[in-house]
């Protein structure tokens, strides 16, 4: 049956990615979640599928062209889309690239860089279903719940980068060697939309609650971080909000997690930060994630490309499929449809099948399945849903 359709349009273009690895595997069913999304919302998601890091890298050298992570004709589809739907990029096919060819992972920064995805968004909750998957005890992760708000496109990645042979006293003992380096810069603006957005989305919680996170006893763009956050912390009063330095706030991440609500942090604390924050879900095959800019927007799962079970199907498609939701809610404004996906993972987990990843030693043998079988378990949620 159609239920009523919240979205704005009835066509929407998306642009699917799936790259490398488990990618093609996962992607699949998460478009078969978003097919049957399409028909029970009345809505038609045209998807065009388009080559990003290695599978693009192979390709381009393949039609003699300059090999590249993101081909033009990619980046095009993609700003011409309502959204952009990514797996994951690269493997050990790619890792010996010399300096200056063509690396999978390019793809991932151009394509940010390009969208002008400013920011990361990683949702974190501990499923109570899976609380014994964690390495963590039960107790600890128990009701944990997080937003982790990155700044995507600045700061150490995207500053410059050298490397330099044979410098003079950087090898042992005063001898020539290696020297290399990599800057972190950061302009007050970069910040601010930043900052601002988790302090929106912290006021729209149940607990209003932000932390910020950096490195304000060592480095200038940490103190300039935080003297941006205090002052836009001033404009949301109803807003809690602390500093907390990024060494500590690793640790606090494992020992006490239900203490944070919006996480706000840059770009490489965010990346380190939100990895170790995976394990309060189980394992990274849970966590979805959404790049937002001005923009397309562009939706993925928080792990790579797996290269150690691809092909295998045995993949966990979950956070592929909540990736879907995250673009539902996001990019199409269609908040129920993605409830409801959201929900038949929950009912999914609830029932006890588990793909290898999240399974524990005492998972029944025909309950762990496939990255196939899951995917059907959450379209066969989902139809069943109200
Ligand atoms: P990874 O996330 O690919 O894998 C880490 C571990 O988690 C592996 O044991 C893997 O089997 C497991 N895992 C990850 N996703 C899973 C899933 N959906 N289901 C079940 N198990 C899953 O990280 P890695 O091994 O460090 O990197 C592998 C490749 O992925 C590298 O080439 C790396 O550069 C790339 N990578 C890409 C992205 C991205 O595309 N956004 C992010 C991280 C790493």
């Amino acid at each position: 049956m159609t239920e009523t359709n919240e979205a704005t349009r009835t066509t929407y273009r998306v642009c699917v990615l799936p790259g490398d690895g488990i990618g093609p595997e996962i992607m699949a069913e998460a478009l078969r979640v978003l097919e049957h999304v399409g028909e029970a919302y009345g809505v038609r998601f045209a998807c065009e599928e388009h080559l990003i890091g290695g599978a693009a890298i192979d390709a381009t050298r393949a039609a003699g062209r300059t090999p590249t992570a993101l081909p033009e004709e990619t980046l095009t589809a993609a700003k011409a889309s309502d959204a952009v739907l990514l797996a994951a990029v690269g493997g050990p096919k790619w890792d010996g690239a010399k300096l200056g060819e063509a690396r999978p992972e390019q793809g991932l920064l151009a394509i940010r860089k390009s969208l002008g995805l400013y920011l990361n968004l990683r949702p974190v909750r501990a499923y109570a279903a899976l609380a014994n998957a964690s390495t963590l005890k039960p107790e600890v992760i128990s009701g944990a719940d997080l937003l982790i708000v990155r700044e995507l496109t600045g700061g150490l990645y995207f500053g410059a980068h050298e490397t330099q042979a044979d410098v003079p006293g950087a090898g042992a003992n005063g001898a020539a060697g290696m020297h290399a380096t990599d800057v972190m810069e950061y302009s007050e603006y970069e910040v601010e939309r930043v900052v601002r957005w988790a302090f929106e989305a912290a006021s729209r919680r149940a607990v209003r609650k932000v932390t910020s996170v950096d490195k304000a006893n060592v480095l200038s763009c940490s103190r300039m971080w935080r003297e941006v956050v205090h002052r836009v912390a001033a404009e949301y009063p109803q807003v809690e909000c602390s500093d907390m330095l990024v060494d500590n706030c690793a640790m606090q991440l494992v020992a006490n997690p239900g203490q944070f609500s919006v996480l706000v942090t840059e770009n490489t604390f965010g990346d380190i930060l939100s990895d170790e924050a995976s394990m309060l879900s189980g394992s990274l095959g849970m966590l979805a994630s959404a790049s937002l800019g001005d923009g397309t927007a562009l939706y993925e799962p928080s792990h790579g490309s797996a290269p150690d079970i691809a092909g295998q199907g045995v993949a966990n498609p979950l956070a592929q499929i909540l990736s879907v939701a995250m673009m539902l809610r996001y990019s199409m404004h269609m908040d129920a449809a993605a409830d409801r996906i959201e929900r038949a993972v929950d009912a999914v987990l609830a029932s006890g099948l588990r793909t290898r990843d999240i399974a524990e030693p005492a998972t029944p043998a025909d309950k762990i399945v496939g990255t196939r079988a899951m995917g059907q378990a959450v379209i066969d949620a989902f139809e069943a849903a109200e």
